[in-house]
């Protein structure tokens, strides 16, 4: 990965903490870091490499087929103790009531640092032309200090089965980063596309 902007910066700065803030000393540019160690929710860590300006232009949709969204164009949900940039709509209310139980039932997500997230106008790491699918405001990382991106593992195994519960409970229309050939089990997002009858079906509950 050669090309970063901000979020990468603070990617690093988060996930290698001290480690980190030594070679940003090192580096000679302290004051701006320091300003960058303050809320970072919205950026999502392991998808950072590529700048939305090398997305093609002629492609606005995710892979899940949802339309990417302008900044100012989420709605913001306050869910397990953080604000998180969600889709208005089906989406983000079933992505909020995920992040509520998720925060319930598995573990608790206002723990620690501020390593949640929600919505980042971003391609996916790696791949230049391919929007992610928080660009969308449909994918959160959750506790992504410790369910870091390439590592499989990262919950215990009740913590496994309190997940995969919850997935089940919400008919599958939520997907699991932990299946995708990279592990990425921070990341969870609306597997489904717009108009999803499965989808439409469990955000009239959250409603
Ligand atoms: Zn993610």
């Amino acid at each position: 990965m050669s090309t970063y902007y901000s979020q990468g910066v603070r990617r690093r700065t988060v996930v290698n903490g001290s480690l980190g803030l030594l070679a940003t000393v090192l580096a000679g540019s302290v004051a701006f870091r320091f300003t960058d160690l303050g809320p970072v929710r919205e950026d999502s860590p392991e998808e950072v490499g590529t700048t939305d300006a090398a997305v093609d232009p002629a492609t606005t949709r995710t892979p899940n087929g949802w339309p990417v969204l302008e900044a100012g164009g989420t709605r913001t949900v306050e869910a397990a103790g953080r604000s998180l940039m969600l889709r208005p709509g089906p989406a983000g209310l079933v992505l909020a009531a995920f992040v509520r139980r998720f925060h319930s039932e598995v573990e608790p997500v206002d723990r620690g640092t501020l390593d949640d997230w929600a919505y980042a106008r971003r391609a996916v790491r790696g791949a230049s032309t391919v929007w992610s699918e928080h660009a969308a405001g449909t994918a959160v990382d959750l506790n992504a200090t410790t369910h870091v991106r390439g590592r499989s593992g990262t919950f215990s195994r009740a913590g496994e089965r309190s997940v995969r519960r919850l997935l089940d409970d919400f008919d599958d229309v939520v997907g699991w980063g932990a299946d995708f050939d990279t592990p990425d089990e921070m990341h969870f997002e609306i597997a489904v596309g717009p108009g999803s009858k499965r989808l439409e079906r469990l955000a009239r509950q959250f409603a």
